[in-house]
């Protein structure tokens, strides 16, 4: 960060320095919960951005043949540093991103498991050996970095996601572009900052910041292989689109509408309290917030409990002590999210609970709406075709687990769902037969741990691997197949006694 006058501007990151932009082009980054201006940033100039890829470029050619404990150790440094500033590091999410400080370390801690993975890579980046493939043949695997990767990633985990990315990119080998969300950039900044701090060589991670003229320009880099996307359906349909045009491999992890299934079997005050957080917590801004439930037989029975429930959250701002739901992170999204709760009741959902114009006492300019419920939700209205992303629960009746299935299979996304149940039988059915590649039962938000690799299926996701985990490992390197045959000296006759030169 620096300053001009009383306006706090954050910098680019080139060549391990934080850097001011000469762009003409800046905008006001916000916080959501009262429309204080915390800083400005920069929309980086084409001429920036070129010379982040060259950095990057340049420190590829040294990074590439560090020893794998050596940067494992960097990554090891670096996961002590994020904890010893969690609550620095969650205090500026909270003020740029408007969540509450317990969900804003919570997204500094789901980065960090994932800092923590890449501190493991010795044990992830390892070939094959296939001895004996033929008569004296040996064949085995090397795992090689590929270059420059960039990472282009959303508003709602600032934190989060940019730590899904560029550590597991840097520690197999690559060297990075991150392009963080222009609305909430500050987090990913004192990330960036930390990385340096634990050792990451200058070059081997860049910042940029920017819009959709820069994502264009990474998308078309042509020394940039490969690319790393969060964000929404339109956005990530272009960038895969553009990427791969580019000759780039890419990985797009996008829009969701995930659905919780409610047996009436299941455990009724857990279910709901499960349903609550997870539909309206963080202002359901989360891919993986639960925006449809869908209430099968007597589990209908419920939803007059599930209101009272959310009448019980409490909307405030992210800072204040007892908050459970945020602003929305602008007031184009609260205009947004207003707008389809409008559209929800034209088209003849019943407004259950109306959350707009919350009264929020010493916080009259935030973007804030509170829990909102829809009964009598139907697959051709505007509130279940888009992605809200806010808190808003789309509430369904469906007689059997069959016709549950049936309705989320028959949705175009597949990032999460969740079953309430308890009966084993009914959970294994629905894991069998849901086409969902995230799948909880009796768990709201099943978002795997780093061990595993985050797994969006259908219109969620474009390209075949997945953020973390082994596949991310596969996404960052290039499997190169070494097939070799060594003579013995009485084979071919005698000691060579030729020097070679290498280079
Ligand atoms: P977004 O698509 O608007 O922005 C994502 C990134 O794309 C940002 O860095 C932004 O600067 C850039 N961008 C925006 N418009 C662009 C354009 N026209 N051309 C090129 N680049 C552009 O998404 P958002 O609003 O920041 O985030 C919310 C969305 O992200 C939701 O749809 C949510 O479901 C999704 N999301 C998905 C996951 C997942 O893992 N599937 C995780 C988090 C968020």
């Amino acid at each position: 960060m620096s300053k001009q006058g009383a306006i706090t501007r954050v910098r680019l990151l080139i060549d391990g320095c934080f850097v001011d932009s000469t762009s003409e082009q800046w905008r006001d980054v916000v916080n959501p919960a009262t429309q204080e201006i915390l800083a400005r940033v920069p929309f980086a100039t084409e001429a920036e951005l070129n010379a982040a890829v060259a950095s990057a470029r340049e420190a590829f050619k040294s990074w590439r043949k560090t020893p794998i404990g050596a940067r494992a150790r960097i990554f090891l440094k670096y996961q002590q540093l994020i904890r010893e500033h969690l609550k620095e590091l969650a205090a500026i999410l909270t003020a740029e991103q408007g969540k509450t400080l317990a969900d804003a370390e919570g997204d500094v801690l789901r980065g960090l498991e994932v800092v923590e993975h890449a501190a493991g890579i010795g044990n992830l980046q390892l070939g094959e050996l296939a001895n004996n493939v033929a008569a004296g043949v040996d064949t085995y695997t090397l795992l090689q970095p590929l270059g420059v990767c960039a990472g282009i990633t959303p508003f709602n985990f600032p934190a989060m996601i940019p730590l899904w990315m560029f550590p597991m990119a840097i520690t197999t080998g690559n060297t990075f572009v991150l392009k963080p969300s222009e609305q909430d950039p500050m987090v990913s900044m004192r990330l960036a900052e930390l990385a340096l701090e634990a050792g990451v060589p200058p070059g081997v991670l860049n910042v940029i910041h920017g819009g959709a003229e820069v994502v264009d320009l990474l998308c078309d880099h042509p020394d940039i292989k490969a690319i790393s996307f969060v964000g929404s359906t339109r956005v990530g349909t272009h960038v895969y689109q553009r990427a791969s045009q580019a000759g780039k491999r890419v990985q797009c992890m996008m829009g969701a509408k995930n659905h919780a299934v409610v047996l009436p079997d299941a455990h009724q005050e857990q279910t709901l309290a499960n349903l609550a957080g997870a539909a309206f917590g963080a202002a359901g801004q989360r891919c993986m917030a639960v925006s449809v439930a869908i209430l099968v037989g007597e589990a209908r029975a419920w939803l007059p409990e599930l209101v009272e429930k959310a009448k019980t959250l409490k909307v405030g701002a992210g800072s204040e002590p007892g908050t459970d739901v945020g602003p929305l992170i602008s007031c184009a999204a609260l205009d947004r999210v207003g707008g389809l709760i409008e559209r929800g009741v034209r088209e003849g959902a019943r407004l259950e609970l109306d959350g707009r114009n919350p009264a929020v006492a010493g916080y009259a300019q935030g973007n804030f709406v509170g829990p909102t419920i829809f009964s009598g939700v139907t697959a051709d209205m505007s509130i279940y075709r888009e992605e809200i992303f806010g808190p808003v629960l789309c509430v369904m009746r469906a007689e059997t687990l069959d016709e549950a299935i049936a309705i989320v299979n028959a949705n175009p996304h597949g990032n999460g769902t969740a079953l309430f149940t308890r009966s084993g039988a009914a959970a294994r059915h629905f894991q069998e037969e849901i086409d969902v590649g995230q799948v909880g039962i009796n768990v709201p938000i099943p978002v795997p741990v780093p061990i595993f690799s985050f797994t969006g299926s259908r219109a969620s996701k474009l390209g075949d691997l997945g953020p973390y985990g082994k596949q991310i490992v596969q996404f960052y390197t290039q499997t190169k197949t070494v097939t070799q045959r060594w003579f013995d000296e009485g084979e071919v006759g005698g000691p060579v006694n030729t020097t070679i030169t290498l280079k």
